[in-house]
């Protein structure tokens, strides 16, 4: 669900001149400047403007973040002058070139009553600045300050604290890798034994075991206390599949069939050690991996570990 909602205010040739916005390369930071006034406040301030040209696409304060231009137009944000280099008015970014309206989305961030960016302000404005990453597939090194692009003073607390533009960007970064939650059935693969609980907690006696590199489903979508229903060869129970430790995402083993007349599998790889189950011909084993010296590490009936050379006069991967 957005965070962002809304609010468009109507076209005029002040703040939202209705032109397309061709590109969009980054996602510049502002502030108001203007303490006490809100998100709504100042969609309504912009929506009469008739003395100068100013506007933003999205004002954010600690109730509400609001679109008031629509993210596919122009808006008068970041084209200002502050000082000139050689003859030409400062430019601080150079994928903002020539005219940072015509390639930018911005937001600006409201200020309480003291003048303070607060906390939840700075927050919904992480949930923004993740949302306009994913929508113009952008990432936290795009998010400049209204300073980066022409030296103006804005946002200014994150001029005079740039660690405070840093923990934003690093922030948005942090929730752009996090994972989205999941839904529904998804078959995992167990790490070792693993002990199914009948109920959701670990004082609850145990149901069924599953052994280690069975397949199991976990129900994302039936969850208590942290703990999901597993159901494992038609039998449910609950498990806290809390860690990567207890699950393979993927099936980590690879079919393979017994080629010699009878194979047998040991503890160790190498010769000598002792044997742990003796296949014959045709039957199938699962290879979890390949060991350094060429043996084969294999999944046996009920979860034991074995050993065998990687040799086709004992196995062979099933096509
Ligand atoms: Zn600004």
């Amino acid at each position: 669900m957005s965070v962002i909602k809304n609010d468009y205010i109507a076209v005029n040739p002040y703040s939202r001149p209705g032109l397309a916005l061709p590109v969009v390369n980054k996602i510049i930071m502002h502030y108001t400047a203007n303490n006490g006034g809100t998100a709504k406040n100042h969609r309504n301030y912009f929506n009469n403007l008739r003395d100068r040209y100013a506007s933003a696409h999205i004002f954010v304060d600690d109730k509400e973040a609001l679109c008031i231009v629509p993210l596919n137009e122009v808006a008068y944000q970041a084209n200002d002058v502050q000082r000139y280099i050689n003859g030409s008015a400062y430019r601080g970014v150079p994928a903002l070139l020539s005219n940072a309206n015509f390639k930018a989305v911005g937001v600006e961030m409201c200020l309480d009553k003291k003048g303070n960016i607060t906390a939840a302000t700075f927050n919904r404005s992480v949930d923004v600045a993740v949302e306009l990453c994913k929508k113009f597939k952008l990432s936290a090194t795009d998010i400049v300050r209204h300073y980066d692009v022409t030296g103006k003073n804005c946002p200014a607390p994150w001029v005079n604290n740039p660690s405070e533009f840093t923990r934003f960007k690093n922030a948005v970064t942090a929730k752009l890798k996090a994972r989205a939650p999941l839904h529904g059935l998804h078959w995992r693969w167990a790490r070792r034994t693993l002990y199914i609980r009948a109920g959701a907690n670990w004082n609850s006696k145990v149901t069924f075991t599953i052994p280690n590199y069975y397949a199991a489903q976990i129900n994302y979508d039936v969850e208590k206390n942290g703990f999901y229903q597993i159901i494992f060869q038609g039998k449910k129970g609950w498990y806290k599949p809390s860690s990567t430790l207890y699950w393979f995402e993927k099936n980590p083993t690879v079919k393979y069939e017994v080629t010699g007349e009878v194979v047998n599998f040991r503890a160790s790889y190498k010769w000598g050690s002792k044997v742990v189950q003796t296949k014959k011909k045709g039957d199938t084993a699962l290879v979890l991996r390949k060991m350094k010296n060429g043996w084969l590490q294999v999944v046996l009936t009920g979860g034991d570990i074995g050993y065998i050379p990687d040799s086709t006069k004992y196995v062979r991967k099933v096509a």
